[in-house]
C-alpha cells in the first residue's frame, strides 16, 4: 500500500485540513512555503492521467476552494498549483496529488524555472496535436 493510502487509512498521521468521501487534503511534510498542501483522491490512482473524470472534477473543485481559503487565511500573494506525473517530472509518491503552494514573494523557497530549450516548429506541432 502506498504512503498516501496509509495516510487515508489513518495508519500514518497527517495534518488533515479537508476530508470528504472521495478527497482528502493535508499539509505537505516538507513545507516548501507556509501552508503547502496536497489534495488527493481517496482511491489510489497513480497520477493525473489515470484519475477518473468524476473524481478529478470534484478534486479540482476542492483544490480551488482550498486555494482560495489558504490565500485568504495565510495572506498569500499568489499560489502555484501543480501535479507531477511520473519520476521524470519529479513525482516521488505514486498516488495522484495536486500541490497547492502559497506564494509570498518571488524570492521565497519555491523555485519553478522554465529554461529555454531548442526551438520548435510551432505550426507543425500544433497540427500534430490538434488532429
Ligand atoms: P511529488 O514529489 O510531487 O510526488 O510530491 C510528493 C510530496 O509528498 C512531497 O512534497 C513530500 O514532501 C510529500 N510527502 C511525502 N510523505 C509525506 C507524508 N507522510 N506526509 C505529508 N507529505 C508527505
Ligand atoms: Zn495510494
Amino acid at each position: 500500500m502506498c504512503i498516501f493510502c496509509k495516510i487515508i487509512n489513518k495508519e500514518i498521521p497527517s495534518y488533515c485540513i479537508y476530508e470528504d468521501e472521495t478527497v482528502m487534503a493535508f499539509l505537505d511534510i516538507s513545507q516548501v512555503t507556509k501552508g503547502h498542501t496536497l489534495v488527493i483522491p481517496k482511491k489510489h490512482y497513480k497520477n493525473f492521467l489515470e484519475c477518473d473524470k468524476d473524481t478529478l472534477t470534484h478534486l479540482i473543485e476542492v483544490a480551488q476552494s482550498l486555494a482560495v481559503s489558504l490565500t485568504e487565511k495565510l495572506h498569500a500573494e499568489g499560489m502555484n498549483v501543480l501535479s507531477n506525473i511520473n519520476e521524470v517530472a519529479g513525482q516521488t509518491v505514486p498516488h495522484f496529488h495536486i500541490h497547492l503552494i502559497p506564494r509570498y514573494s518571488e524570492n521565497d523557497a519555491c523555485v519553478i524555472k522554465f529554461n529555454e530549450s531548442e526551438e520548435q516548429d510551432l505550426e507543425t506541432l500544433a497540427k500534430v496535436l490538434k488532429d
